[in-house]
């Protein structure tokens, strides 16, 4: 795999990004790619290590050796073959996952790890530039119809697996677009809407029919759908947000996040908003409440919106910039190892350890502040208030962005019926099957909030089981047999 001794010859380069004074003037992607020649040495760091742990790191047991070896030969077109054989969408991933895959790269141990992700994204956007990728229908159809509810990357997923498989797919989604979260969630900066587009165009091409302003369960029965169809997957999403019930949280300018991102991607799109609905941080102060992805795209968005400030505060500790005991080699250390999203690094200010007492807010309910105090935690696990460390952000928006509960309890789930787990999640018989027969549940929905590549993975997979339940068996990939496995 790759070059021997390219790891030596090659130091790890990635993408480079506009300059943020630049950058922050619109809502365009702002990455810069390597030139294929880099790309090629890139791929010639690979190790032909014994046990390349970035694989099974990776949720849809991504191959990057092979890939990478690949690339560095120069056969593009072949790398797009194995990568394909795992993963559907990687231009969604190449962009968005937090790879998983390079966290477990062996080099990663003595030197900076293979930058698996950009390789990633440069094949299937020159498969998309080179005209490899084109609709592929299936040569026979099974007669057999899936409905799918919910259009996000779970969603597409098993409707592009079910689909090759011979079943006639519709997906039913509630929004006036498709995508989900990386139509309503993630920026245009971080996701141009129309690689979105170009891939619905790609799977439309090959026979699945999409339906959008279809709420299920509301203004589309649930019930008619699962007596239409032969199967129904419930792709539906974790999208009830976890709130902050503390002192006047009924101040104008409150807001869950998701709201705020998914208005300004509207905008974006060329939607008009009315004015008594519009959510602008214009000139505001902005606090955002919570430390994650989600908080970091309201940081992004508050900054190219023109903010007077942002500050990003979070209630657990700083954690280390390295790995420790608990995050050590090959795990995927996550929030747990301190890092600065592209957000971030535009300008704002981020705090730690911080507790949210009270929304402050004028005689006209309009949102002034927000009181908080420090916090001290002892052992990661409980809290103390530091004593007379209260003070009091200046905010005229404040974004919740402290993740999310569960999927919505009510409208499909209630209708037909099926069981929650304690979590709140869609229950499942220990694999994609729900309590009603016929009807099976992947990504946030199942799982509960997660990432794409774990939303892409739960689709491939419960789209093998619905396939199982449909036909008797099925010839889908699995995750635990690659495309690489069956050339090796
Ligand atoms: C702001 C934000 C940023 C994120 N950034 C990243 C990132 O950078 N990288 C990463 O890996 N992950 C990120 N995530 C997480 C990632 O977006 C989700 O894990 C992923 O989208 C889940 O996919 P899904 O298909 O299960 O659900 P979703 O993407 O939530 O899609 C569910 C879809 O179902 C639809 N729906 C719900 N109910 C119905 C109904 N009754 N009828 C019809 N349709 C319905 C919804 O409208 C929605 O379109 C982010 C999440 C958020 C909120």
């Amino acid at each position: 795999m790759g070059k021997i001794n390219g790891f030596k010859e090659f130091n790890r380069k990635t993408q480079q990004y506009q300059p943020v004074e630049q950058r922050i003037k619109n809502y365009s992607e702002f990455v810069i790619q390597l030139a294929e020649g880099e790309l090629q040495n890139q791929g010639a760091r690979c190790l032909e290590c014994g046990t390349p742990f970035c694989q099974p790191n990776c949720p849809l047991n991504n191959v990057p050796p092979d890939f990478n070896d690949l690339v560095f030969r120069g056969k593009w077109r072949e790398a797009l073959k194995v990568l394909l054989s795992t993963n559907n969408f990687p231009e969604f991933t190449g962009r968005l996952c937090p790879a998983l895959c390079e966290a477990g790269c062996v080099l990663g141990l003595i030197d900076k790890p293979v930058t698996i992700k950009n390789i990633e994204l440069s094949i299937i956007e020159r498969g998309f530039r080179e005209g490899w990728i084109k609709p592929e229908p299936p040569a026979h159809r099974t007669g057999k119809k899936v409905a799918v509810v919910g259009s996000g990357p779970s969603g597409l997923a098993v409707a592009a697996q079910l689909n090759k498989a011979g079943h006639e797919v519709t997906v039913f989604e509630r929004a006036d677009r498709i995508g989900g979260l990386l139509r309503y969630g993630i920026p245009d900066f971080k996701l141009d809407k129309g690689v979105i587009d170009r891939r619905v165009a790609v799977m439309a091409g090959e026979g699945v029919k999409f339906v959008t302003s279809a709420d299920v369960g509301n203004t589309v029965s649930a019930k008619k759908i699962k007596s239409e169809f032969d199967a129904v997957v419930l792709a539906a999403g974790a999208t009830i947000p976890r709130d902050l019930p503390i002192p006047g949280r009924d101040a104008k300018g409150v807001h869950f996040a998701v709201e705020f991102l998914r208005q300004n991607n509207m905008r974006v799109a060329g939607d008009v908003i009315p004015k008594r609905e519009e959510i602008l941080a214009t000139g505001k102060h902005v606090l955002v409440i919570g430390g994650g992805d989600t908080g970091s795209d309201c940081v992004g968005t508050s900054i190219r919106q023109g903010a007077a400030s942002v500050t990003q505060i979070e209630l657990l500790d700083k954690p280390p910039a390295w790995r420790t005991e608990e995050t050590k080699w090959p795990t995927f250390p996550g929030p747990k190892m301190l890092s600065t999203s592209t957000s971030q690094e535009e300008g704002c200010t981020r705090e730690w350890s911080v507790l949210s007492k009270e929304f402050l807010k004028d005689d006209k309910g309009n949102l002034t502040g927000v009181r908080r105090v420090q916090l001290k935690w002892i052992n990661n696990a409980k809290f103390e208030e530091v004593p007379g460390s209260e003070a009091v952000y200046k905010a005229d928006l404040a974004f919740l962005a402290m993740g999310f509960l569960h999927t919505n309890p009510k409208g499909v789930v209630g209708e037909l019926g099926l069981q929650i787990d304690a979590r709140g999640n869609v229950q499942t018989d220990g694999g994609y099957q729900t309590n009603v027969p016929g009807v099976f549940a992947a990504g946030d929905a199942r799982r509960g909030q997660s990432l794409i590549v774990w939303a892409i993975s739960e689709g491939r997979e419960c789209a093998r089981a619905v396939d199982v339940y449909l036909s008797g068996s099925t010839r889908l990939e699995s995750k635990n047999q690659t495309l690489s496995d069956s050339l090796r």
